[in-house]
């Protein structure tokens, strides 16, 4: 097994296999389990499902959001579980941290992407904190969501279309700076929401 990252300055992904709908289920919902290690502010964690959502509904698949403590003993039919360590909230005071590393990371198996990915919100927080200037602080929490919205979103693109491919606009650039984290719009690219229809209409 090794991982895939989504570093704070350089977004390195591959992909693989994912999961497969059983046949009858409706193939444009997809469950992000979501499952939160450290403190997760909840303003932000309204904005990350909101503007993750944004993204990839672009492309036609809607995303469905389940806290992982919720979702013993149900069954999903077409799912990604992704995990959040760190602190997912703003720190007006945080120890000094090192910038270099990913944001996330999403497993692969036999060179296969699975449907597990990892977030740390440290270094997104860190990133978003550094681009933020003036006005911004005051809505901090929002442009935190913001941002792992679009992490997650980065990744759940590898996920789905079962690619390490990168794009060379958008959401899937395999570098991101904390400023195009919190930049107005961040969406997928045309390439990608093409390749996310492909991939989905032949589930
Ligand atoms: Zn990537």
């Amino acid at each position: 097994m090794r991982l895939v990252a989504v570093f704070a300055l350089v977004l390195v992904c591959l992909a693989g296999q994912a999961f497969a709908a059983p046949v009858g289920t409706v193939p444009s919902d997809v469950t992000v389990i979501y499952d939160i290690k450290g403190h997760f502010s909840k303003a932000a964690l309204t904005e990350m499902r909101a503007e993750a959502g944004r993204i990839i509904g672009t492309s036609g698949v809607h995303l469905a959001w389940q806290n992982r403590s919720d979702s013993v003993g149900a069954v999903f039919n077409d799912l990604v579980v992704m995990t959040f360590k760190g602190s997912c909230a703003f720190d007006p005071a945080p120890p000094i941290y090192d910038e270099t590393g990913p944001y996330a990371t999403t497993r692969t198996a036999n060179g296969e992407v699975q449907p597990f990915g990892e977030v740390d919100c440290d270094r997104v927080v860190n990133s978003v904190r550094l681009a933020m200037f003036g006005e911004q602080y005051a809505r901090a929490e929002i442009l935190i969501g913001r941002a792992l919205g679009r992490v997650v979103a980065h990744e759940l693109v590898h996920m789905l279309t079962r690619s390490g491919m990168h794009a060379h606009e958008g959401v899937q650039k395999a570098a991101l700076s904390g400023r195009q984290l919190i930049a107005a719009s961040l969406p997928l690219s045309a390439m990608d929401v093409d390749r996310l229809k492909q991939m989905r209409m032949h589930q």
